[in-house]
């Protein structure tokens, strides 16, 4: 049960004065509530400002500068309203010992206007001046005041990342409402740690965030965030050691068996293992055959050939009698896997199935019955395998393709299905270390650091979107010689209609330009739609494959040696480089071609200059990082790091380390957070949502 010392936090906001369910809505989609459940003061408290404004500037009118906030004291001159119903704005003039300055309202409201600007009075007001033909102005002031009133403008506001449909005024409010019932919370962290830090306590450093007085108060550096980042950090370190804890704790089944199964796969590959393949399925047959249960990252880049260790993987828990799951992320995904696992299984004699959310009831009932009865051993299929309905007679291994769409809590409903489920998961974002750790916590780790041979590096170029023609001409020319190309359209996240009409707009025009040879595969398509279409490109029936992002991740079809990416400077480099890793796979020299739209900016300038240089993911994935942050190398968020509010991989990687080594000190201590420190870590973990691992406690 939740410490009832935080029960204040975890009040919805529409328990705060002047929040409505209308105003609770829009602040809870701004700070991260989900769709379905409205914000609670945590959450809002968690919404840290990114900014300061600092009203105590007084420059005088002729010495404010275009585009700064200022301060003003003025004596209000005259007021013109502009005609009625017409559309020009409403203009005050004022002045003071400096200069003259108007202050400009759209769609004024003239009684409040000619309350607060009395013409001949002075009056305090602050906003941001431009200057407009040699003039400076003010459009709608942040505060008008008399001068008694003066006092009333706090001095330094914060400024908060903001939403349409929320006045910066309300936010505001509702923020200082919650940090009036910011209850004493009991110190979760180690004193001489905090100390040696000078770290405030937990609630004056939220406190001091929200209140700031000066820029370090907000600066990730600054003593405030990086107490509330290292708390952050800790409460997720300590949940994902809390769930290593409880997979060691139940105990795994120790899988010896003599391996013929997964030589039988092996053999029916019509190529050699790369030495990092065999290297992988080494350390994963040494971790079944150890009596606690695998936790195994397998990292590798695109094309690596992770498929293959998967399928080895699941061959040996198939042959020590228990059954295994491989999860897609995508239906098309699954489809493929499924697709390329078949002959080898059928090679085999591994009794394989596919499971997507497409499946009538009917056919979901009838496979439900052959995995009761243990006449499948290998079910492949999306996140259909997680639901609750789905069991398996004896499931021994689950093998997760990139992991990073799934969270840590579907990652143990799925091992929760089975006794002792050994989990490996893939990945094929090159994710640098850091990331590993704040996502994946403490797991065991294969990568795959060679491509398979003969594998030709992929020339990439980068052409503007003018030379359109020009590029489809190419492209014509290369599939008369017997080439295969993709053209991806991005997405617009906005609207999914436009997205449509762009691919679709796409695909008329190269079918028009190069024949009845381009097949069309989008989001909006059934399952069947898009496996026709893939089939016939796969086939070779038609030479260009026009997509959505949909082909992201994992497509396989080794011939095909081109792919345009239009809108390529829309894209973020982890995307363009897995998009490019549809190429390249076979023994043919591949080219990318990046199609941007000019004028370029700093950053896409930069991530189309990097891919042109290197194929190696790895590097554009450091790289990445450092042009964008955490939360895009895994393309999850605009910013920020996925899964966390305050904690930044870029600002606080030093304290990653710390709290993990903090997290495991932790639970070799205190394993059931009993004790008095472990009572106020459960207070962290329920606070920063990590509190599903605490009901892992219970069950243990
Ligand atoms: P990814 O790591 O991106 O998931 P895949 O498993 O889809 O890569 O493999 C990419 C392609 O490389 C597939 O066509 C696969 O059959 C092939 N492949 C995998 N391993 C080897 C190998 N050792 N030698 C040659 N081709 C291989
Ligand atoms: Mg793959």
């Amino acid at each position: 049960m939740r410490p009832s010392v935080l029960d204040p936090l975890f009040a919805t906001v529409t328990t705060l004065p002047g929040v409505g369910p209308k105003i609770a809505k829009t602040i809870s989609g701004l700070v991260g509530g989900q769709p379905d459940r409205e914000a609670t003061l945590a959450d809002l408290l968690f919404h840290i400002p990114h900014g300061l404004i600092d009203r105590r500037h007084r420059p005088g009118i002729a010495f404010s500068e275009n585009g700064q906030i200022v301060t003003l004291q003025v004596t209000v001159d005259r007021h013109f309203p502009g005609p009625r119903g017409g559309k020009a704005p409403y203009k005050i003039t004022a002045f003071d010992a400096t200069g003259a300055i108007s202050f400009v309202f759209f769609h004024p409201r003239r009684d409040w206007l000619e309350k607060n600007f009395p013409e001949g009075e002075q009056r305090i007001v602050s906003g941001k001046v431009e200057w407009f033909n040699d003039r400076p102005q003010m459009v709608h002031p942040d505060y008008v005041l008399s001068l008694e009133e003066a006092a009333n403008m706090p001095a330094i506001e914060p400024v908060y990342p903001m939403t349409a449909g929320l006045a910066a005024k309300t936010l505001h409010r509702a923020i200082a409402a919650a940090l009036q019932k910011l209850p004493d919370l009991p110190e979760w962290q180690d004193g001489a740690f905090i100390e040696r830090n000078l770290w405030p306590p937990f609630t004056e450093a939220l406190r001091a965030i929200h209140t700031p007085q000066e820029q370090q108060d907000l600066s990730p550096e600054g003593p405030n965030i990086r107490r509330i980042a290292y708390d952050e950090l800790l409460a997720s370190q300590l949940a994902l050691a809390l769930v290593r804890q409880t997979m060691r704790q139940l105990g795994g089944v120790s899988r010896r068996p003599d391996g013929a199964l997964q030589k039988r796969v092996i053999s029916a590959l019509p190529f050699s293992l790369t030495a990092s393949q065999a290297a992988a399925i080494r350390d994963i047959n040494a971790d079944l055959a150890e009596p606690t249960r695998m936790l195994r990252l397998l990292q590798g880049d695109v094309g690596a050939g992770k498929t293959v260790v998967a399928l080895a993987a699941l061959a040996q828990v198939i042959e020590s009698g228990a059954q295994g799951a491989l999860m897609a992320p995508t239906e098309i995904l699954a489809r493929q896997h499924f697709a390329s696992m078949k002959p080898l299984c059928d090679a085999a004699g591994i009794r394989l199935a596919l499971m997507t959310g497409k499946d009538t009831q009917k056919e979901r009932r009838l496979l439900q019955e052959k995995i009761d009865a243990a006449e499948i051993d290998l079910v492949v299929g999306t996140h259909a395998l997680f639901q609750g309905a789905v069991t398996f007679k004896d499931l021994g291994l689950v093998v997760v393709d990139e992991q990073h769409r799934f969270g840590v809590h579907q990652r143990l409903a799925l091992s929760a299905k089975g006794r002792s489920v050994d989990v490996l998961v893939m990945t094929a974002t090159p994710i640098p270390r850091t990331l590993v750790l704040t996502c994946f916590g403490d797991m065991d780790v294969s990568r795959l650091t060679e491509k398979p041979a003969g594998r030709k590096p992929v020339t990439t170029v980068s052409v503007s979107l003018d030379r359109l023609e020009e590029i489809i001409g190419r492209i014509g020319a290369a599939i008369s010689n017997g080439q295969k190309a993709y053209w991806v359209c991005p997405l617009v996240e906005e609207s999914e209609k436009i997205d449509l009409a762009a691919v679709e707009d796409r695909h008329q025009v190269l079918e028009q330009a190069l024949g009845q040879r381009v097949s069309l595969v989008h989001g909006r398509m059934s399952a069947d739609e898009k496996d026709a279409a893939m089939a016939a490109f796969k086939a070779g029936e038609t030479r260009i494959l026009v997509a959505t992002t949909v082909i992201e991740v994992g497509v396989d079809v080794p011939d095909a040696t081109i792919i345009v990416i239009e809108h390529a400077e829309r894209f973020g480099l982890a995307q363009l480089h897995q998009l490019r890793g549809r190429v390249g796979r076979g023994d043919k020299p591949s080219s990318c071609v990046l199609l941007f739209k000019g004028p370029l900016g700093e950053t896409a300038t930069a991530r189309l200059n990097i891919m042109r240089e290197t194929n190696d993911g790895f590097l554009i994935a450091e790289e990445d990082l450092r042009l964008r942050g955490g939360g895009e190398v895994l393309g999850t968020r605009q910013s920020g790091t996925p899964g966390f509010r305050i904690a930044q991989v870029e600002d606080h990687a030093d304290l990653m380390e710390i709290a993990r080594d903090d997290a495991r000190l932790i639970l070799e201590t205190d394993p059931e957070l009993k004790e008095k420190r472990g009572d106020a870590l459960r207070c962290l973990l329920y606070l920063f949502g990590r509190d599903e691992a605490i009901r892992l406690l219970r069950a243990g």
